[in-house]
């Protein structure tokens, strides 16, 4: 069954996979099927769809969707209830929590899955009334080394480049990216220019070869965790060989000699950072003498950079070679951070992090907590950076945290040290959970269900990789009782008592987004010279004008005659968001990922997505299209060790490390070199073996970013036999 479509006409709307953030048309066809096209207007994909995108109309059925409000009696069986006093029930029961152990003892838990303007209402509830910053996201799993690279290099975290610098660069370098599979249409359109300027030359970086090698020109199959050399190596190696630029240091840059003095002393020797990497030096060469003498380089990096104990320090050192070769804020040229999900960039726009304000204001900073406020008229604003996401789940195995609403996501599965989630939301006296379909592996342990409205039926906002706001629309009605994600939170937050919710739908929510970005940038603000970030050419569009919204790249600004312009690339005055308007070089020190292989682990386990699944499956694993491409889950292991570690192609095995264990069939794909397993990230524990990849991987953050080490778990595999 699907849900009635609200008009016969097509529906211009947006793909909530991947970060590319590709146009969808849909319609309803004759049949009483949903017809998913891609949208020819849209300047992410023109018309075209991966096989993801393409198979959406296989998943906006209503099987397993939850429809009602649902609390679990002393039982454990969960009982409908109505809204209202479910609403009651979780309100309340935040209020006493927060009234007996302060603001910090609850926590909200959201997703790059959300829209941007639930996103910004869930971020005001908690940081300008409740007043905690104890709001997290899983975009925190993804993409949170490259906001932290972006803000100790630009001063803001910015992604100077967007998709068309990608078609006029002459070296494109992907630095831990299957973008093939995990970002199929930008992928395509590199493929595409490839086949017509045939001077274009691909260079991957990844320590597997993936389907995104077919197409390279020189594969650097780098031993894992091992970037800060190669890039350290880079900046040396430029520095060394009078190919800097001078000019652009010395005029828009600060910390050049301190940030060359540490790559010098580990990476000046070409030899030396080949060996390290385990690396051909002929291969090395290869690719430090491409980027040294090819003025247009995009450097694009994902999670196989971001997801390290070091993935700050990766970002940074990339960066470091675009600044000093000043191939940045130019057509073609830049470090261009290529996000996972479709609404990674909104959240960071509405300060959707645990260390962040809204409009790409600082929670460190008493000024932008005062603009924040003061534009609020709030009560409060959090002084403090709240727990991120690793540390948000072990406060609540603590007990320090005895409430949390968690939102769009499945963090007993995505998370890191994942049978600790477990034991947490076992212990926890409130777990809440908005969610569009009834059975996963969080939901079992929630207390309260929320219904929440899934793609298709669903209004608002999401902003891609280049930072391009395009519209998600409804075409089709809101099931049962589900509401929108920002509505279930306004009226939670009326009934805490709070004023500042009351918004008639999500396009006043993203006007007030807008007017803030705005407000801010008027501000006099002692402690930036600037913020780019800023959306005042949005500012006051009624609902028609909102519904009307094409895509736009940010900063938006409002010309004299009243249109509306955008911004493709932004910094190409070069200057920076820091107070004195220069980026800084980030001294990079390599240091190995937190624990290495050892006698009773000694495999490294990747992580990863596979082509035709989404994250924990609640939404791809209805589709039999996408269910045909890889149908279970799968250990990747290099023929040699599976012979050394007696287990066989097409056998079960259980990997093993010291967080937890799983299985999942073996198999030689060909691309993973020995030493290491990969593992895909979908696969959970509703089926009857718990493959849940998350219980193995060890739960080592980011010190600055924050960001789990999703690369690198030693781990053991031994034959699995079912007893
Ligand atoms: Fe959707 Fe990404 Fe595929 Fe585009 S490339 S259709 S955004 S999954």
């Amino acid at each position: 069954q699907t849900p009635l479509a609200l008009a016969v006409a097509t529906t211009s709307t947006t793909c909530p996979y991947c970060g590319v953030g590709c146009g969808v048309s849909a319609s309803m066809k004759d049949d009483g099927r949903i017809g998913i096209q891609g949208d020819a207007q849209h300047p992410a994909n023109f018309g075209r769809l991966c096989v993801k995108g393409s198979a959406l109309g296989e998943t906006v059925d209503l099987d397993g969707r939850l429809l009602h409000p649902q609390l679990r009696d002393a039982q454990g069986q969960l009982q409908q209830l109505a809204w209202d006093q479910a609403l009651d029930h979780v309100a309340s029961k935040f209020s006493a929590i927060i009234a007996e152990h302060g603001p910090d003892a609850v926590a909200l838990y959201v997703s790059g899955q959300l829209l941007t303007e639930d996103y910004y209402i869930a971020n005001k509830l908690m940081k300008g009334y409740i007043g905690s910053a104890n709001i997290d996201t899983n975009s925190r799993l993804c993409m949170s080394s490259a906001v932290a690279g972006h803000k100790r290099a630009f001063g803001e975290d910015l992604v100077p480049v967007c998709y068309e610098d990608l078609e006029l660069a002459d070296l494109v370098v992907l630095v831990g990216s299957n973008a093939a599979w995990c970002h199929p249409i930008l992928f395509q359109r590199i493929a595409r220019l490839k086949e017509t300027r045939p001077a274009l030359r691909l260079v991957v970086i990844d320590p597997r070869r993936t389907a995104t090698c077919e197409l390279a020109d020189l594969h650097l199959p780098i031993k894992p965790g091992t970037d800060v050399w190669l890039f350290n190596g880079l900046m040396s190696y430029l520095a060394h060989r009078g190919l800097r630029d001078n000019a652009f240091i010395e005029a828009h840059t600060k910390g050049f000699d301190e940030a060359l003095a540490v790559a010098d002393a580990d990476c000046a020797d070409p030899a030396t950072v080949a060996r390290l990497c385990k690396i051909d030096l002929k291969d090395l060469l290869a690719f430090y003498e491409a980027f040294a003498n090819t003025e247009k380089v995009v450097t694009g990096f994902s999670m196989g950079v971001n997801q390290s104990s070091a993935g700050t320090d990766k970002v940074n050192s990339i960066i470091n070679c675009h600044l000093a070769t000043g191939r940045i804020g130019k057509p073609g040229m830049g470090p261009f951070s290529i996000t996972g999900q479709p609404n990674a960039m909104g959240g960071r726009e509405v300060g959707g992090l645990a260390n962040m304000l809204a409009a790409h204001m600082d929670l460190d900073q008493p000024l932008h907590r005062q603009i924040v406020q003061d534009f609020w008229q709030s009560p409060r604003i959090a002084d403090k950076p709240g727990l991120k996401a690793v540390d948000m789940f072990r406060a609540i195995e603590e007990g320090r945290i005895k409430a949390v609403w968690i939102m769009a996501t499945n963090p007993m599965v995505s998370l890191p040290d994942a049978d600790l989630v477990q034991r947490a939301l076992q212990k926890c006296e409130l777990v809440v959970s908005s969610d569009v379909i009834t059975q996963t592996d969080t939901n079992a342990l929630a207390h309260v269900l929320l219904p929440a409205l899934a793609w298709g039926e669903k209004d608002g906002t999401v902003t891609n990789s280049e930072r391009r706001i395009s519209r998600q629309r409804a075409f089709l009605s809101a099931p049962g009782e589900a509401r929108g994600d920002w509505r279930i939170i306004c009226d939670v937050a009326r009934r805490m008592g709070f004023d500042g919710f009351d918004f008639a739908g999500p396009h006043e929510i993203f006007d007030e987004h807008a007017r803030l970005s705005a407000h801010r940038n008027g501000e006099a603000d002692a402690s930036r010279v600037r913020r780019v970030f800023n959306l005042a050419g949005l500012t006051g569009m009624d609902r028609a004008a909102y519904d009307a919204l094409a895509p736009i790249q940010w900063p938006v600004q409002r010309l004299s005659d009243g249109s509306v312009s955008g911004t493709a690339r932004v910094l190409e005055d070069h200057r920076f968001s820091h107070a004195d308007g220069r980026a800084r070089f980030v001294p990079t020190a390599p240091r190995s990922a937190a624990h290495a292989a050892c006698e009773d682990y000694p495999l490294i386990l990747n992580t990863g997505r596979v082509r035709d699944h989404w994250h924990t499956m609640t939404r791809t694993g209805r589709s039999a299209t996408l269910a045909s491409h890889i149908p279970e889950s799968f250990i990747d292991i290099h023929p040699q060790d599976a012979l050394l570690y007696g287990v066989r192609e097409g056998g079960l095995a259980r990997i093993s490390s010291r967080w937890g264990a799983m299985v999942a069939r073996v198999q030689h794909g060909g691309g993973i070199a020995r030493g290491s397993v990969f593992v895909p990230i979908h696969w959970n524990g509703q089926s009857a073996s718990d493959a849940r990849v998350g219980a193995v991987v060890n739960p080592v953050v980011d010190p600055v970013s924050g960001e789990p080490e999703f690369k690198h778990t030693p781990v053991a595999i031994e034959e699995f036999r079912v007893s």
